[in-house]
């Protein structure tokens, strides 16, 4: 069973039942599910978790719809790895890396669709929808095929092709847009209002969906022995994640499942579409939208629905927001993959380069521990490095070319 009641305007407080409804009847605030804590105390815990199985749904009572047959392709419960070589590079003590590259279509976007589906179907709804910059729509491709219901997605026509690939294969309706996300998901707010029987998981069901990123705070919690790190990294798009890792970390406090303080958060956003970062960086109290501009195309919405929550978040509670460059996104992709052979898309690059960049001014500090969240499969952007990333040497398949090979590179001596 769930704990969760209904949900609430989290900017004047309203309440509302569990229903299909992402935008405040008064304020026009977002909404957002609410749960009884209190009477969650004492009958969600250690134990009971440890009965679940091992994927998202072991954190049922903390999600909206555990209750009606779950839309479950196997997410989450993804490995939280010691990073030791990359620490030491990095010049940190203690580095763990949650490994989201591993979820069922390669990125974190299984956990917000596996619940969002799920409310979807307690709700009546009966196709799948989303505005994505790659990710998502893979995620909410593979698991309409997986439930057989059809799915509408929408992108940028321009994006990856291994990531339309990767969409297309399951069968849906890909739309392909000539204009960026924030064309995209303009355009997908004016078809709810002309399919409201469509579950646009993002959009009209985004309450819902938002939930499923907390399951990254339940993991590596539980995960590092039901305690909180001290500071967590999160890639940075819409912000929804990082805004629902903290409430994530937070419930878990609330329920006395570890101790306090929360983990001191930070994002991670690519130079070329950075406007939290830059909005943290200058003190604004407003998000200047931009124009994406990056190899990180699953980061890159230029007027991010939940920038001020982020930047409510980062200013709070002492963190800050880093901003990368392409090729810094590149370099450390290399340095993540040579160090601890997990292979990221760019959104792994822009964490792991943000979290150098963070250290190195001193708002990461190296003695206390870190979680990076790494958020996708570097096979979802195998453009952005097929050039870089490529044989050693060609040879003629002789023993001797192969011999001067490995001498040149120094994996003989030289005679
Ligand atoms: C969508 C996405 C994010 C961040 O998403 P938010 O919109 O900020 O919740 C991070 N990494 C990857 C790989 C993504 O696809
Ligand atoms: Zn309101």
């Amino acid at each position: 069973m769930s704990f969760a009641t209904g949900l609430l305007c989290r900017e004047c407080g309203t309440a509302y039942p569990s229903e299909a409804r992402y935008s405040c009847e008064f304020c026009f605030g977002p909404l957002e599910v609410a749960y009884d804590l209190e009477a969650a105390r004492g009958v969600v815990t250690r134990e009971t978790i440890a009965e679940g199985p091992n994927s998202i749904w072991r954190y049922g009572a903390l999600l909206p719809d555990p209750g009606i047959e779950p839309v479950d392709l196997g997410v989450g419960w993804t490995p939280l790895r010691r990073a030791t070589r990359l620490a030491e590079v990095l010049g940190v003590r203690e580095l763990w890396l949650k490994d989201d590259t591993r979820n069922p279509t390669g990125s974190f976007k299984d956990r917000v669709v596996s619940v969002a589906l799920s409310s979807a179907r307690r709700l009546g709804f009966t196709t799948a929808a989303c505005a994505s910059t790659g990710n998502l729509a893979t995620s909410v491709a593979a698991h309409a095929a997986f439930i057989g219901w059809p799915s509408v997605t929408i992108i940028p026509s321009d994006l990856e092709k291994s990531k339309i690939a990767m969409t297309a294969i399951f069968g849906g309706t890909v739309l392909g847009v000539e204009g960026n996300y924030d064309d995209v998901n303009r355009l997908c707010v004016e078809l709810v209002a002309e399919h409201d029987d469509w579950a646009f998981v993002n959009v009209n069901l985004r309450p819902y969906y938002a939930e499923g990123s907390k399951t990254l705070a339940f993991e590596i919690a539980e995960q590092l022995g039901w305690r909180a790190p001290d500071q967590v990294i999160v890639p940075v798009a819409s912000g929804s994640q990082l805004t629902k890792v903290a409430k994530g970390f937070n419930q878990f406090i609330e329920l006395g499942l570890i101790d306090g303080p929360a983990p001191v958060l930070f994002g991670a956003q690519a130079l070329g579409c950075s406007p939290i970062a830059t909005a943290f960086a200058s003190g604004a109290d407003v998000i200047t939208p931009q124009r994406p501009n990056t190899i990180a195309r699953s980061l890159a919405i230029g007027n991010p629905a939940d920038g001020p929550y982020v930047l409510d978040e980062l200013r709070r509670r002492g963190g800050d927001c880093g901003s990368v460059s392409d090729d810094e996104i590149l370099e450390c992709i290399g340095l993540l993959a040579r160090t601890e052979g997990v292979f990221a898309e760019t959104a792994g690059g822009v964490t792991i380069a943000s979290l150098r960049q963070m250290i190195e001014r001193g708002t990461i500090d190296p003695n206390k521990s870190i979680v990076a969240i790494i958020s996708g499969h570097g096979l979802k952007t195998l453009d952005a490095v097929v050039e870089t990333a490529t044989v050693s040497s060609t040879i003629e398949p002789s023993l001797s070319a192969a011999e001067d090979a490995l001498r040149f590179h120094q994996l003989v001596a030289a005679s």
